[in-house]
């Protein structure tokens, strides 16, 4: 396995000046994302790219985020240390990965078990310690409930309703919602009811679509 090395570092510093150019302006967030070696999420021969601002291919024809999004949504999350979070689409872990350095309390979930599989043990190996779990992002986690907040890193087309009602009152909802693109929306929730919540949308983004039931892949088949 390739490790950290002062190259990636470098590299790394670069994102970070590259975010802040973009507008990122969370100390906690870019701090979070200066420490997490984003090449130790992606297959080795993707290392010289992992710096760059581009979503890049992970296994199951899923791709992990472009580090401008992942900042993004982090900072739209507004979230302080010790919160619970609910992360939906571990996908490689690397969110997972920002979200626990911010000193978070991560519950994350994903539907494809081989992702799941690889992301649950490099998660461990890197000591980022997320509850992972192999499940449909629809159904969230209710046995976990209440969350602080939840994060949706793939494409819905609406707003999980399960997933709000596991939100605490006051809590927030980062979620691309949409059909090809996706409009990303921070949803607050101001009370129980089903229409309880406001909604500020902050533009564009293209994510992998959310799909509902389990992928079990042909591994396990
Ligand atoms: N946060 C990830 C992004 C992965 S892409 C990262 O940093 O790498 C989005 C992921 O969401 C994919 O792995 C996909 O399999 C997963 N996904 C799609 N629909 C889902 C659902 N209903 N429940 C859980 N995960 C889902």
């Amino acid at each position: 396995m390739v490790k950290d090395s002062f190259k990636h570092q470098g590299w790394r510093s670069q994102m970070i000046q590259m975010l802040r150019d973009k507008g990122i302006d969370d100390e906690d967030v870019l701090s979070a994302m200066r420490s997490v070696p984003r090449h130790l999420f992606l297959e080795t021969m993707l290392d010289y790219m992992a710096y760059e601002d581009k979503a890049l291919p992970i296994k199951c024809g899923q791709t992990i985020s472009q580090p401008s999004t992942v900042a993004f949504q982090s900072q739209l999350l507004d979230a302080k240390p010790e919160m619970k979070v609910l992360e939906v689409g571990t996908g490689s872990g690397y969110q997972t990965a920002v979200l626990c350095a911010m000193g978070m309390k991560v519950f994350t979930v994903e539907r494809q078990k081989e992702l799941f599989d690889i992301a649950k043990e490099r998660l461990m190996e890197l000591n980022y310690y997320a509850k992972c779990f192999l499940g449909d992002g629809y159904a969230g986690l209710p046995e976990y409930a209440p969350f602080d907040r939840v994060i949706i890193t793939c494409g819905a087309r609406e707003i999980p309703m399960d997933v709000m009602s596991q939100l605490k009152v006051g809590g927030v909802m980062v979620i691309p919602v949409g059909g090809k693109s996706q409009e990303m929306l921070r949803v607050v929730k101001t009370g129980e009811g089903p229409e309880d919540f406001l909604k500020q949308t902050f533009g564009d983004f293209k994510f992998v679509p959310m799909l509902e039931k389990l992928d079990y892949g042909k591994v396990n088949r």
